[in-house]
C-alpha cells in the first residue's frame, strides 16, 4: 500500500554512520536520547577502549506525535555495532525515563552488567517480571562513595539528591580527567543555601581534575532555587495534623520520597492509610521490601474498610493528580469509585505540579472535585509540591563546584538544555567549553583539549514499542496513522479494461474521516471524472497496462486535487482491478 499526500515527505531512514573506534587520546561522547526531549535518556562515554552506557530510558508518547505507539526508545544501533567494547550500563536512578528501556534494549547491547544502587536494582528486577522473554539483567548493586574498576577504567559512584532514594552520579576516570554525569538531581538546601553535606560532596568532586560535566537540564528554565523538600514536608505535616476530616492526597508514584514521608507522618498522627492506584501500591511494596519504609502493618486499610473509621482518621493516597482519566483520583472525583465517595467535609490535596500538556485534564479533575464541594489545596495555593530537578541557581552552583573543562547540558528539550547553557555562561563559563548536543552526534574530546564534532550522526531515530512489537521507527506507519487521524482516508476502487485502458464503469469512492460524503456530491462527481481521465490518460498507448504505474499516478493526482479543493490531505488509496 502506498501513501500519497502532498504535505508528507517521503519516509526517511535514519543515518547509518558508524565511526571507527576512537584513538587513545580521545574521550568520546555520543548522546543517543534525552538531549532533545524529556525521556528516553541514554548517552555513552568512551575512553581507554571501554564504552559505558548511562541510563536506558524510554519516553511515553503522545497521541499527537505518534498515534498507536506506546513508547519511544533510544536507538542502540551504534552500541550493537560496538558490542564488544560495551563494558557496562550505569543506571542513575529508578525513574522510568532512566530504566524504562531495560527490558527492550539490554539484549541488543550484549546484555552488559548494570551498575546501580539498591532501590533502582529492585525496581528494574520487579519490572522485568512483566517481560519474561527478555534476558535476565545482570544487576550489580553499588554503594555510594565506592570506586570500581570496569574494563580498564576506574569508575566512582556518588549519591545525589532527587525525588527518589538511591539516586546516584558517576565519575569515569580518563587520562585527561574525570567525566562526571549526575542523572536527575537537585540540591538539598535551606533558603538557597546548600546543606553542608552537599557542599562537602561537590567540593570533593571539584577538587579532582574534571574533564567533562554532564548535568540535568529539566528545570533549567526556572530561575533561582527549587522549593526545598523540607518545606513541602512541613506543609503536608501541618495539613495532616490540622485537617479535622478525611484527607485525600493525590501525587505521583515517582515521588517516592514524598509518598514515604506522607505515610510516616500519617501514622504518627494516628491515621489509617488507604492506597489507591496500581503504581502507588507497587512502589509501596518496593519501599517496604527495601526497608525504606517501616510502618505498622495495621496502618494500612483497604478502601472497603473506610466506613469503619472516623473520617478524621483517614488519609487516602491516590494516583492521578494529572487528571488521568482512569486513575484513582479521577474515578473518585467522578463518583465512579466503588468505595470512596467525596463529601463537602473532605479535603483534597494535589501534591504535584501540572506537567505541560496535562493542563486540560488537570482542569477537568479540579472541576470535578469542586462539583463534590470539597476543600482543595494545590501547589498554587500552598507549598505542597516541589519537583525533583534543580533550577538554574542550583545548576550553576553545582557547575561551578565541579569546575570541569567542558560542560554538556543533558536531559531535556532543547529549550531546557539551551537555558542551562545560557545560565552557566552568564555565570562565567566560556561559551566554547559548552557542548549543546543532538541525539546521534559524535563528539570527540581530543588530547583533553579540543572538541571535534563528527560531520555525520550515528543512527538516532527512536525505536518504538508498539503493543508487543519493538522495531525501527516505522515512520511510514506512524505517518499513516497521523494522516488517518487528521484528515482521514479516501479509497478509490476502479475496474480497468487491460486491453483498452478504459474504465469499465464509474469508480467507487469510500472515504472515512475526510468529508461528509452526502454533502460533498459535487466534489465526488468531479473526483470521479478526474479519476477516469487520469486512468485513461496514463494508460494511453500503454501495452500491456502497468497498473502499478497507473495507481501511483492516480494517487498523486487525486491527493493534489483533494488538497486543492479541501485543504486536507487524506490518505488516498487507489485499488485498481484489471479485467
Ligand atoms: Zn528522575
Amino acid at each position: 500500500m502506498q501513501r500519497h499526500a502532498p504535505s508528507a515527505p517521503s519516509a526517511k531512514r535514519g543515518p547509518d554512520y558508524f565511526p571507527a573506534a576512537p584513538g587513545k587520546n580521545v574521550v568520546r561522547v555520543v548522546p543517543l536520547g534525552g538531549v532533545e526531549e524529556v525521556g528516553r535518556n541514554m548517552f555513552t562515554i568512551e575512553a581507554n577502549n571501554d564504552i559505558f552506557v548511562f541510563d536506558v530510558g524510554f519516553q511515553f508518547t503522545s497521541e499527537d506525535s505518534s498515534p498507536g505507539v506506546d513508547y519511544l526508545l533510544p536507538n542502540t544501533a551504534y552500541l550493537e555495532a560496538n558490542k564488544d567494547r560495551v563494558r557496562a550500563v550505569f543506571i542513575t536512578h529508578g525513574h522510568l525515563d532512566h530504566i524504562g528501556g531495560v527490558p527492550f534494549l539490554m539484549e541488543r547491547m550484549g546484555n552488559p552488567p548494570i551498575y546501580t544502587m539498591n532501590l533502582s536494582a529492585v525496581m528494574i528486577a520487579k519490572r522485568q517480571e512483566e517481560y519474561p522473554d527478555a534476558p535476565k539483567p545482570n544487576l550489580i548493586v553499588v554503594q555510594p562513595g565506592t570506586t570500581h574498576t570496569i574494563g580498564s577504567t576506574k569508575v566512582h559512584f556518588f549519591p545525589v539528591t532527587h525525588s527518589i532514594p538511591d539516586s546516584m552520579g558517576i565519575a569515569v576516570e580518563t587520562p585527561y580527567g574525570n567525566v562526571i554525569a549526575t542523572g536527575d538531581l537537585k540540591l538539598d538546601h535551606v533558603d538557597g543555601i546548600p546543606t553542608p553535606e552537599e557542599v562537602k560532596k561537590w567540593t570533593g568532586l571539584g577538587a579532582q581534575k574534571n574533564l567533562l560535566f554532564i548535568g540535568d537540564s529539566t528545570n533549567a528554565e526556572m530561575e533561582g532555587f527549587s522549593i526545598p523538600d523540607q518545606k513541602v514536608y512541613d506543609t503536608l505535616e501541618e495539613i495532616i495534623k490540622t485537617v479535622k476530616a478525611r484527607l485525600i492526597i493525590g501525587t505521583f508514584a515517582s515521588q517516592f520520597e514524598r509518598m514515604i514521608k506522607i505515610i510516616e507522618m500519617s501514622e504518627r498522627y494516628g491515621k489509617k492509610i488507604v492506597m489507591e492506584g496500581r503504581s502507588i501500591k507497587s512502589n509501596l511494596e518496593i519501599a517496604q521490601k527495601t526497608g525504606l519504609l517501616n510502618v505498622k502493618k495495621e496502618t494500612f486499610i483497604s478502601a472497603q474498610e473506610i466506613a469503619d473509621y472516623a473520617p478524621d482518621k483517614i488519609v487516602v493516597l491516590a494516583t492521578g493528580a494529572q487528571g488521568e482519566e482512569f486513575a484513582a483520583l479521577m474515578r473518585i472525583a467522578t463518583k465512579q469509585h466503588k468505595f470512596i465517595s467525596l463529601t463537602p467535609r473532605d479535603t483534597v490535596v494535589l501534591s504535584s505540579s501540572v506537567i505541560p500538556g496535562n493542563e486540560l485534564s488537570v482542569q477537568r479533575l479540579k472541576d470535578n472535585l469542586f462539583h463534590n464541594q470539597v476543600s482543595l489545596i494545590h501547589y498554587r495555593t500552598s507549598d505542597v509540591h516541589s519537583g525533583g530537578h534543580g533550577r538554574a541557581g542550583e545548576l550553576v552552583w553545582i557547575n561551578q563546584k565541579v569546575n570541569a573543562k567542558f560542560f554538556m547540558p543533558a536531559y531535556g528539550y532543547y529549550s531546557m538544555t539551551a537555558s542551562h547553557a545560557k545560565a552557566v555562561e552568564q555565570a562565567g563559563r566560556p561559551r566554547e567549553s559548552i557542548m549543546l548536543t543532538e541525539n546521534g552526534m559524535v563528539i570527540d574530546i581530543v588530547d583533553g583539549e579540543k572538541l571535534e564534532i563528527h560531520k555525520d550522526k550515528v543512527p538516532n531515530a527512536p525505536l518504538v514499542v508498539d503493543g508487543f512489537a519493538i522495531g525501527d521507527m516505522q515512520e511510514v506507519v506512524i505517518r499513516d496513522r497521523q494522516a488517518l487521524s487528521k484528515d482521514g482516508m479516501f479509497v478509490i476502487i476502479a475496474t480497468v479494461a487491460l486491453k483498452t485502458g478504459k474504465l469499465r464503469k464509474s469508480p467507487d469512492i469510500i472515504s472515512r474521516g475526510f468529508v461528509y460524503l452526502r454533502e460533498s456530491q459535487d466534489l465526488l462527481n468531479q473526483a470521479r471524472l478526474l479519476i477516469k481521465k487520469t486512468v485513461e490518460d496514463s494508460t494511453k498507448g500503454m501495452n500491456p497496462v502497468d497498473l502499478d504505474y497507473v495507481k501511483n499516478n492516480l494517487a498523486d493526482v487525486m491527493s493534489g486535487y483533494l488538497f486543492s479543493m479541501t485543504n486536507k490531505a487524506p490518505m488516498v488509496i487507489p485499488v485498481l482491478i484489471g479485467v
